[in-house]
């Protein structure tokens, strides 16, 4: 059976990952810390021999002795809350895991897919987002831990793949949410959510008109697979370009959990992105990809899977 190595998959997007490759008849090797991860995700695989998990950091994976075929590196802190707790742990994710992680590639002669984000962008002059765009980044800002190692883990997958033949692919997530998230994530979904389900007030960030688009975790999974699977080496988006202000996902969110807790406003954060919609024309093109999930339907799915959490 060939062989997927998952970094962070003990993680929200990688759990989905593992029982995504799985389901396609793959093994899957995961590696992580467990510093945001957690091995709940995927108990359902306990037992199984499908799925191989090490507690270890991606920086120093474990020596494989296994036909693996594809490195998916999606090891990192990735919520604004997480990556402001943990700067040097991002950074080095960033940057140390990646470079773990396309050593075990070329080893193994592996195709190797980063995950990378929409905060290449930073807070973008160019909207919506295309991938020929080069970002607005304060190198020096508190997201910088997160924005820079992303910029610099895509500079190093590129030197892999130009000066030492590795088949490397970029994949630039943008916001996804679903199940797994934990409760105390921090982001804007998991907040409200968590917010809106236990009768506190939704917390709004500024004043609420910086807008994002929220992508359902199965579409963004089948987007990363697809590019996986492909040769395509430079950087493709994945989101759902359907773009939301913040005020309206937490009208949403209200009357999606029917609370009737208050809005209330909060100091912005620095550097906080005012718009970001991705652009999916080379995703459509390129891996005939498009998302399928409506935000209220995603949402519905994800207010479930919260209940059945707090319970
Ligand atoms: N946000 C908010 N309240 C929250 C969490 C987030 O107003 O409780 C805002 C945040 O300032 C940003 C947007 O929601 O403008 C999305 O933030 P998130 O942390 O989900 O992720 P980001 O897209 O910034 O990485």
């Amino acid at each position: 059976m060939d062989v997927v190595v998952i970094s962070g998959g003990s993680g929200f997007v990688g759990s989905h990952l593992v029982d995504a490759v799985v389901a396609r008849g793959f093994r899957a090797v995961v590696i992580d810390n467990l510093l945001t991860g957690n091995p709940r995700n995927l108990a359902q695989w306990d037992g199984d021999d499908r799925v191989l998990v090490y507690h270890q950091d991606c920086a120093h994976p474990p020596a494989l002795e296994l036909p693996v075929r594809y490195v998916l590196h999606f090891a990192s802190p990735a919520s604004p809350a997480d990556y402001l707790r943990y700067p040097l742990e991002t950074l080095a994710a960033g940057a140390d895991g990646t470079r773990g992680m396309l050593e075990l590639a070329r080893r193994h002669g592996a195709r190797f897919l980063l995950a990378s984000t929409s905060e290449v962008y930073g807070d973008p002059l160019v909207h919506p987002q295309v991938e020929t765009y080069y970002g607005n980044v304060n190198p020096i800002g508190p997201r910088s831990v997160y924005d820079e190692a992303k910029r610099f883990a895509e500079s190093v997958t590129m030197a892999y793949h130009r000066a030492l033949g590795v088949n490397t692919g970029i994949v630039r997530l943008f916001n996804t949410y679903g199940p797994r998230m934990r409760l105390n994530d921090g982001r804007a979904i998991p907040n409200f959510v968590y917010q809106a389900l236990t009768g506190q007030p939704l917390t709004l960030y500024g004043d609420g008109s910086m807008t994002r688009s929220f992508c359902y975790v199965s579409d963004t999974v089948e987007g990363v697979l697809r590019l996986a699977m492909s040769e395509i080496h430079d950087p493709v988006n994945i989101g759902n370009p359907g773009e939301y202000t913040i005020l309206e996902l937490a009208q949403r969110v209200r009357a999606a959990t029917g609370s009737a807790s208050p809005l209330v406003y909060a100091p912005a954060m620095q550097d906080d992105p005012k718009v970001r919609r991705p652009d999916i024309a080379r995703a459509r093109d390129l891996l005939d990809w498009g998302p399928t999930i409506p935000l209220d339907q995603g949402l519905a799915w994800t207010i479930a899977a919260f209940k059945a959490d707090l319970a």
